[in-house]
């Protein structure tokens, strides 16, 4: 039913946890992967994995999601190899500490140092993160979703986050900027629902991974922190997600199997979501 092969898939972020997984289940099916990410080792690594497992055709191919001329030199790059895209997975994004307040809220007696709370919070960690979430999925659907309109056909795969519904303490420029991402999903769905190319997104729970792990698990104990305990009690299936459990989605989204869904967010989280914590 899900008739990939031979597609061909750019996913942005590719060499990370998350969408190394995503690559992999791609290629699983026939489908020609593109592991675009900053990492060039990285991404030829797991390239290299791809073809090795699955013997379909990948490569590994180095651009910034932020720098259109990188991407666009790496369009030119994937369509010789691979041809032009089908699918396009924006999943290169993440957080900045520099974006993260020490202190969940500011005490009642309004005691405690203001650099621990919003006042201390850095304009450039939120540059950092606004950018590497909402342009790093702005500019690749611009460099890669013209060959989609062109060719009247196409499916783009947006990663959002748990925080895109209600914002997790602590990271709010994250949150936003993954608010943005829903919001720009339905945007992009409806501009281009004439055009037989497809917007939809994918909201994970929890995962541990580089960039979170230094607010779930305590470094010196390697215990979970009080944090990384809260996610857990509040995700009613009681346990992290692991990588693999987002390509069922992933793969209904890339197939025509969905092909009357455009413009939504699909939510794969324990049912942390639908939980009030009573
Ligand atoms: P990860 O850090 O393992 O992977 C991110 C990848 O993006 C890395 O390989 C990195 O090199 C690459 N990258 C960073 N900046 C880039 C740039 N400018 N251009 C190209 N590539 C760049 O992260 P992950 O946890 O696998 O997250 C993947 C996506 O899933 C992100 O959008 C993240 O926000 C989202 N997400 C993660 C979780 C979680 O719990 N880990 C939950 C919800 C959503």
């Amino acid at each position: 039913m899900l008739n990939l092969k031979d597609k061909v898939a750019v996913i942005t972020g590719g060499a990370g946890i998350i969408c190394s997984s995503m690559a992999k289940a791609l290629a699983s099916q026939g489908v020609k992967t593109a592991i675009l990410d900053l990492n060039k080792e990285a991404a030829e690594k797991v390239a290299a994995e791809i073809k090795n497992e699955f013997n379909v055709a990948s490569i590994g191919v180095s651009a910034s999601v932020l720098d259109k001329n990188s991407l666009e030199a790496a369009r030119e790059k994937i369509v010789s190899a691979l041809g032009t895209p089908d699918i396009l997975v924006n999943g290169a994004g993440g957080n900045s500490p520099a974006a993260t307040t020490k202190l969940e809220w500011i005490p009642e007696s309004g005691a405690g140092n203001p650099e621990d709370t919003f006042f201390g919070l850095k304009l450039e960690g939120f540059d950092k993160v606004f950018d590497l979430n909402f342009k790093g999925t702005l500019l690749p659907t611009m460099v890669f979703g013209k060959d989609m309109i062109n060719k009247k056909s196409g499916v783009i795969i947006n990663i959002s986050s748990m925080n895109s519904y209600r914002p997790l303490t602590k990271i709010p420029a994250y949150s936003a900027s993954k608010a943005a991402i829903n919001n720009f999903t339905q945007w992009l769905a409806v501009h281009f629902a004439k055009t037989g190319v497809r917007v939809n997104a994918i909201a994970p729970g929890f995962l541990l991974t580089s960039q979170n792990r230094f607010l779930l698990i305590d470094e010196n104990t390697g215990d979970l922190t009080p944090r990384g305990k809260k996610i857990i009690n509040g995700t009613p299936m009681g346990r992290y997600c692991m990588p693999e459990e987002l390509n069922g989605t992933l793969l209904f989204l890339a197939s025509e199997m969905s092909s009357f869904i455009t413009g939504i967010v699909i939510p794969v989280d324990g049912g942390f979501s639908a939980y009030s914590g009573v």
